[in-house]
């Protein structure tokens, strides 16, 4: 039987030290996003990391659901 320990599977997103979209929450609500997206297996999803793989510039208020941060 293969040990469950799911919370710590995935490696956190190399970005995650210098995404300046979580400098800008006022709440702890960013550690919602943080666990589903940055530290989870959303990540592959976030709408910033695909523009940072792409070279793009990233809006600092862009959400990784594609969303903007008011
Ligand atoms: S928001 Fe996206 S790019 Fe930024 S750390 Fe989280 S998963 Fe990585």
């Amino acid at each position: 039987m293969i040990s469950s320990n799911q919370a710590s599977s995935h490696p956190s997103c190399e970005f995650l030290s210098k995404c300046p979209v979580w400098g800008k929450f006022q709440t702890n609500s960013k550690l919602f996003w943080i666990k589903q997206y940055c530290e989870g297996s959303k990540q592959v999803s976030c709408a910033r990391k695909k523009l940072v793989l792409e070279n793009a510039e990233v809006p600092a208020n862009l959400l990784p659901n594609g969303d903007f941060l008011d």
